[in-house]
């Protein structure tokens, strides 16, 4: 099961709409608790690098850069997200053949209805896909300051040394 928090929910399906008919994809990392499950935390939108309405790709560069960040961090990518534009939220023979996280939750929007939209979740284990349900949550307390980093904008003068 994926327990989500609403906010991360609205974010997702947010990022999906707003590059519709293109797919959205993106990760949100969180830390592993001492339960050994991890909790979805950190929304962080990816540029989809194919821009394309039936296929999503991370820029290798950016996922690169992601991993360095998460492993610094203490985080695993808890759920990686990607809309459908025109089919069902339901993962593609490409989607899976490339799904390389046994722990992670893929999430699936489909945004083929401007009205409502599809939110699902999958495990993907060596080829085999199995839904699981999603519990979306509320927020147990205000989150101070700004939880969305949108990495791809920080690939300019961010990147020099500081001295
Ligand atoms: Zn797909």
């Amino acid at each position: 099961m994926l327990q989500i928090r609403r906010d991360l929910v609205d974010a997702i399906v947010a990022h999906a709409r707003k590059d519709h008919p293109d797919e959205a994809c993106g990760v949100i990392a969180g830390p592993v608790g001492s339960d050994g499950t991890a909790r979805p935390e950190r929304f962080i939108p990816m540029l989809n690098a194919a821009r394309s309405p039936t296929f999503y790709e991370f820029d290798s560069l950016d996922l690169l850069k992601l991993y360095r960040e998460m492993d610094a961090n203490d985080e695993v990518p808890v759920v990686i997200y990607h809309s459908h534009t025109a089919t069902e939220a339901y993962p593609s023979r490409t989607d899976i053949s490339y799904a390389s996280e046994p722990d992670a939750h893929y999430v699936l929007v489909s945004t083929r209805d401007p009205e409502t939209h599809e939110f699902r979740s999958y495990r993907i284990v060596d080829g085999v896909v199995t839904e699981e349900d999603v519990e979306i949550v509320e927020a147990a307390s205000p989150v101070a300051g700004p939880t969305e980093s949108y990495m791809f904008a920080n690939t300019g003068s961010d990147d020099k040394p500081d001295t």
